[in-house]
């Protein structure tokens, strides 16, 4: 029977499943074993292919190699392909690296559980490169699937795990503060219920309520109620101070309101250029 055109042009229709369990292994363990960012790509454009469900062998993209480098922080070889692909590297990667087809692009989520400032700082930086404003609010508060993810967005995550800094990087390069996920929760629903639940790393999850606030000009969330009806147990736990601009007992302070407009007028980029007393990272909110 003759050979449908075609069926040489791609190397990958070569490769049986088996085959490319052991290249796609390879891959990860080189990315794993931080090996030079030329050494890599040469791999990544000869050697790796993985399985998809539909019975396809198929060659790493930019996106899926950046997963492996997040997973192992490999910074130079998220780096390079950030520099070189630019947000094509944060594209959808193929359905064998999700949950379901429901799932978000999973790169700010992965760099937020496995707490890859660096790299997250790289991929915001990226994300300037976006023609589309709308293109670029869309990554940023994408919800994940219900099964993997509770339809939370990485702003969700950073505040669950208590990450200030993945905190501040994402509402700096404008990740919404006030999207829910599938429980109807905010990201500031989230920490609160985290603050309740433990007394582990207060201070950092008071700093994570400080970046909240200063990014949340109007304190909208759904725990205001429960805030107000157990005032004695939240103000202890959050501090007064705290306690009274969350249950909207009073405005918040004049260094807070100056302090949103700060982060406001100067690009982010500029934030870290910015004086250190007025450098959100030193914000005293969390010394109530
Ligand atoms: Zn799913």
């Amino acid at each position: 029977m003759p050979l449908e055109m075609g069926m040489y042009e791609r190397r990958a229709d070569y490769k049986s499943e088996k085959q490319c369990q052991r290249s796609s292994l390879a891959f990860y363990q080189a990315v794993r074993d931080l090996l030079p960012v030329w050494l890599l790509e040469d791999v990544r454009a000869t050697e790796a292919f993985h399985w998809e469900y539909d019975g396809r062998a198929c060659a790493f993209s930019p996106s899926e190699a950046l997963l492996y480098a997040l997973v192992h922080d490999h910074q130079q070889y998220a780096r390079h392909l950030l520099q070189r692909f630019s947000v094509h590297a944060l594209d959808m990667p193929s359905a064998s690296f999700l949950c379901c087809a429901h799932s978000a692009s999973p790169h700010m989520s992965v760099a937020v559980r496995y707490n890859r400032k660096t790299i997250l700082k790289l991929m915001m930086d990226t994300l300037k490169d976006f023609a589309d404003e709308d293109e670029k609010k869309l990554l940023l508060n994408h919800r994940g699937c219900a099964h993997a993810e509770g339809g939370k967005t990485a702003l969700h995550l950073a505040c669950d795990l208590a990450r200030p800094e993945c905190v501040l990087l994402l509402l700096g390069h404008g990740a919404c503060p006030y999207v829910t996920d599938r429980a109807g929760d905010t990201p500031l629903d989230c920490l609160l219920q985290q603050i309740s639940q433990s007394d582990m790393d207060m201070r950092t999850k008071r700093v994570c309520l400080g970046y909240l606030v200063l990014f949340m000009p109007a304190l909208r969330f759904r725990m205001r109620t429960e805030l107000r009806e157990n005032a004695a147990l939240w103000s202890r736990l959050v501090g007064d101070q705290a306690f009274q601009w969350l249950s909207g007992q009073c405005p918040t302070s004049l260094f807070v309101q100056c302090m949103r407009k700060v982060t406001r007028s100067v690009p982010n980029e500029q934030l870290e250029t910015l004086p250190d007393f007025l450098r959100p990272p030193d914000f005293r909110l969390h010394q109530f």
